[in-house]
């Protein structure tokens, strides 16, 4: 996961600018009348998200009893996120803050939506909020859909509130078969707490991003093979493998927990692979 910093715009003032432009006046009162709520519901989100709480929040159908679960939805498609928009600056503004074009939550899709990271059909009241709008790729988007926690430990990560970036937590290890497999996993630094630990699990698993970084990893091999034989034609094993640890390192500097990191690492640390496993 790529840790974001948090959108700096106010809930209360974004949900402001989206409904300039109602033309039913009766709808754009009861609209302006609950920007109180949508400011009330940014406050107690932002605080249950430092504190890995925010599946304590209950779900709503209405918004302070007058603004209808479509009504708000609405107003983040038809007022945000459309182009032209009056909230779209907004929009767009999260939308490329993610280094790269990737996506944070699985680090290797580019991004091609807003997710919101409480359900909007559960949670209207923060569907224009920005610090419930996450840059992300529509697959893990789709993914996280389905799912909501019942406890601290079933929370997904939060690129704004989470940084797992200062430990090496993704591994890989080479599966002995021909063409070579390599199967990612969490590893978790000892001082991890159980719930953190948890949690990643659980991120790397709805997401499916074990799977995902073996494609990669596969892919990633084709496109070396070549290089690998020269290489030990050259220099035998020895030299695969100090190749291998020099693009580790070199992706570490980029991205501590990226696949390729895991990878390289993987196979410079495979006897099997640096010996008999390039030859696939
Ligand atoms: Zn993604």
């Amino acid at each position: 996961m790529i840790k974001l910093e948090k959108p700096t715009q106010e809930a209360g003032s974004v949900f402001s600018a989206c409904i300039t432009r109602v033309r039913i006046e009766e709808l754009k009162t009861r609209l302006a009348n609950v920007t109180q709520v949508v400011v009330d519901a940014a406050n107690e989100y932002d605080t249950a998200a430092e504190h890995t709480r925010l599946h304590e929040i209950a779900p709503e159908i209405m918004v302070g009893g007058t603004v209808t679960r479509a009504e708000m939805e609405a107003v983040y498609t038809q007022r945000m996120a459309k182009i032209g928009a009056p909230g779209r600056p907004i929009y767009d503004a999260i939308f490329t803050s993610a280094p790269q074009g990737k996506c944070p939550l699985c680090g290797q899709r580019v991004v091609t939506t807003l997710d919101h990271h409480l359900p909007k059909a559960q949670y209207p009241a923060l569907v224009v909020t920005p610090l419930n709008l996450v840059p992300s790729c529509s697959d893990c988007n789709k993914a996280k859909l389905a799912f909501l926690p019942t406890d601290s430990s079933e929370e997904m990560l939060h690129p704004y509130y989470d940084n797992i970036e200062e430990d090496n937590w993704l591994a890989a290890e080479v599966v002995h078969v021909q063409p070579p497999v390599v199967r990612f996993f969490v590893n978790a630094p000892a001082h991890w707490g159980s719930v953190l630990k948890a949690r990643v699990e659980k991120h790397f698993h709805i997401l499916g991003l074990g799977k995902l970084y073996s494609l990669e990893a596969a892919d990633e091999l084709l496109n070396i093979r070549h290089q690998l034989r020269d290489l030990h034609a050259t220099g035998g094993s020895n030299l695969i493998r100090t190749e291998m640890r020099r693009r580790a390192e070199s992706c570490e500097r980029a991205r501590r927990n990226g696949w390729r990191t895991a990878l390289y690492h993987a196979l410079a640390d495979s006897h099997w692979f640096c010996t008999s496993g390039i030859f696939f």
